[in-house]
Formats: structure tokens, sequence, C-alpha cells
């Protein structure tokens, strides 16, 4: 019966460690949970002492030089999103004068010049190119 003791033995180390493993992870689990809400906890106090130093409330240096640092970071990101949204607008601006320009045209249509070929609307009567009369 030693052999099977022996089994017996690994099994059970295979299940302690199985469940030592379960319990392992559940407590990674709650590790992290726990971290996620220590992080949370100091960027409750971070935002809590940059609104007293807003108001003005904070003497302490150390605190007012970080202060500074997420007011430096405040109107770095507004100036990059201010320029972000021109980007933006330079981008559609193109496109929607394409439009205007299109769409006259196509409420009219447009035709060539027998004259010179030169491309007109259709409601034209003279060609602005060639001075010819196209209606
Ligand atoms: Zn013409």
């Amino acid at each position: 019966m030693a052999l099977f003791d022996k089994l017996s033995d690994l099994a059970n180390a295979a299940k302690d460690k199985a469940t030592e493993a379960v319990n392992m992870g559940k407590a990674g689990v709650k590790i992290s949970g726990e971290k996620n809400a220590l992080e949370d906890a100091l960027q409750n106090l971070g935002q809590y002492y940059y609104e007293k130093y807003k108001a003005g409330e904070i003497t302490d240096e150390a605190a007012i030089a970080i202060c500074l640092q997420i007011d430096e970071k405040n109107a770095s990101i507004a100036a990059l999103e201010a320029e972000m949204q021109g980007a933006k607008a330079n981008f559609t601006a193109p496109m929607n004068k394409d439009k205007e320009d299109d769409a006259p045209a196509a409420e009219g249509g447009t035709k060539f010049c027998t004259e010179c070929g030169a491309k007109i609307p259709a409601a034209t009567k003279f060609c602005p190119e060639c001075g010819a009369k196209v209606g």
C-alpha cells in the first residue's frame, strides 16, 4: 500500500496546490481591486488638494509645485485640443467649399462653348471665355 499512499499524498498535494492557486488567484483579484481603490482614493486626494489650491487655500510649497504642473498640463491639453479642433475645421472646410462649388452647377447643369470648348453654366447665353453666343 506504500505506492497507493504515495500517490494519495501526491494527489492531495496537487489538490492543495490547486486550492492554493485558486486562493492566490482570488487574492490577486482582491489585491488588484484594492490597488484600483487605492489609486482612486489618491486621485480623489489630489483632486481635493487641487481644488483647495485653485481656491488659494494651499500654502505648502511642494503641493503648489505639483499643482503648477497640473495647471501646465491642463493648459497644454487645452492648447492641443484647440489645435486639433482647428485641424478638423481646416480638414472639413475645403470639403464644404467643394460642395458649395458643385451645388450651382448641379442645379443649372453645364455645357461646353461651341466656339472655344470652355465648360460654362448651361444658363449662360454668351461664353464668358470667348464671348461667343451659346444660348
Ligand atoms: Zn467660348
